[in-house]
């Protein structure tokens, strides 16, 4: 079976299109300021050529059928028609309690999604976008959701409570949620095979640490804990977003500056983190480069960074009653080794040991960091979120039929 799937944003859209029988990615690509003048359509075709086209996208239903176009191009396409994609899979990042696990597309889903607008309301109306769109061009193909919030709902009622009036809860569905499910999920299994040991039986701690970041406590092979809450805001210090701040500052802050509820969110969300104690920059890369070269600003940021990293590492080794993994994944994961050097450091009372040569080791494969006396294998593992959505999707499909 081919599939696409599809990660819609409210002016772009990523998709890759997998050949499921040996899960290969046929071809991958990205259309970027749809609604704007120029917009760009990079297409990638396995073993072929690149293609960057600039044109006029003025909605998603235009940028998936330019996509196609482009899959059945005789140049650089994959495909002799479009009906050889048997289905269609999109990223979704809000299921609220609705999602626990990924679903075929209705009506009725279709619904639910937009009931949860007000819960992400960067996140949720791109991906109905995403899926309108497809489904005109393609009105007979079935199409799966997949939920960033759906790994993360086993977490019990105690993790997922805010300690606040329960009737906000009842009303509102104010509650902790988690993100980056897909991402958790798939790096706790590899982590499983990498160390060679049933996946129930273990206790890993997965560091998804990018642009955005959140850590999840994955015990027995599901989440009972993960940094982020209600919204992405909570948890991890990341590139532009404050993660945890004490709720008074919210208040404080918009009474002494009057400042609205947007700018208050606009300031947590895009002018904190990394980006605000550096002064210069919200990437990992110009952080460490800064404090190489000896700059206070990007050297404090570098170490609040780590330091609050290291406490919820910490934390959710306290919630599971230890840790026999911990997972770097991500921009950040994948890429720093300073960053998994530093924070392991100060791991040595879990017996975390790791070995500063397999640290520095580049390479685009699962592997481990740690030394055969570790007590706890430190992993990186490259995350494959639309792998998740294209085997999702498939089995859904299956099981529809
Ligand atoms: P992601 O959101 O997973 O795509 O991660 C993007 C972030 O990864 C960037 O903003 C950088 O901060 C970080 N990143 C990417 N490459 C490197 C690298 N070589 N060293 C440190 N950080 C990196």
């Amino acid at each position: 079976m081919k599939l696409l799937v599809i990660n819609a944003g409210s002016s772009s859209l990523k998709y890759q299109l997998y050949d499921m029988t040996d899960e290969s990615v046929l071809a991958k690509g990205l259309v970027e300021r749809i609604g704007m003048d120029s917009s760009i359509l990079t297409h990638k075709p396995t073993g072929k050529e690149d293609v960057t086209e600039v044109s006029e996208i003025l909605e998603h239903t235009t940028a998936i059928r330019k996509v196609l176009d482009k899959l059945v191009d005789p140049e650089c396409g994959v495909l002799q028609s479009v009906d050889e994609i048997q289905a269609v899979g999109h990223r979704v990042v809000h299921g609220g309690e609705a999602f626990k696990g990924s679903a075929l597309v209705t009506g009725d889903v279709k619904s639910e999604i937009r009931r949860l607008f007000d819960l992400a309301p960067l996140h949720n109306p791109p991906a109905i976008l995403g899926i309108t769109a497809a489904e005109k061009n393609m009105p007979n193909v079935p199409q799966v959701v997949v939920f960033d919030t759906a790994f993360h709902q086993t977490m019990e009622e105690k993790v997922y409570l805010y300690p606040i009036p329960k009737v906000l809860y009842k009303k509102h569905h104010i509650r902790r949620y988690g993100m980056h499910g897909t991402s958790h999920d798939y790096v706790s299994k590899v982590a499983a095979e990498v160390v060679e040991r049933p996946l129930e039986e273990l206790k890993i701690i997965t560091c998804h640490i990018g642009n955005g970041a959140s850590l999840t406590a994955v015990q027995g092979g599901v989440s009972v804990d993960t940094s982020m809450g209600l919204t992405p805001l909570e948890g991890l210090m990341m590139g532009t977003r404050s993660g945890d701040v004490d709720p008074a500052v919210v208040t404080f802050v918009m009474n002494k500056e009057e400042l609205s509820i947007s700018e208050v969110n606009s300031m947590l969300n895009k002018h904190s983190g990394l980006l605000a104690i550096s002064g210069s920059s919200s990437d990992m890369r110009d952080i460490t480069d800064g404090m190489e070269a000896g700059e206070p600003n990007a050297t404090l940021a570098f170490e609040m960074y780590e330091y609050r990293l290291r406490k919820y590492i910490g934390s959710y080794a306290a919630a599971m009653n230890g840790v026999d993994v911990i997972v770097f994944t991500a921009g950040v994961g994948e890429n720093s080794a300073v960053v998994r050097e530093k924070v392991c450091e100060n791991l040595t009372y879990l017996g975390v040991e790791l070995d500063p040569e397999l640290n520095k080791v580049r390479s685009g494969d699962p592997r481990r960091i740690s030394t055969p006396n570790s007590k706890v294998d430190v992993l990186v593992i490259p995350t494959n979120e639309e792998l998740v959505i294209a085997r999702d999707t498939f089995r859904i499909v299956q099981e529809n039929k």
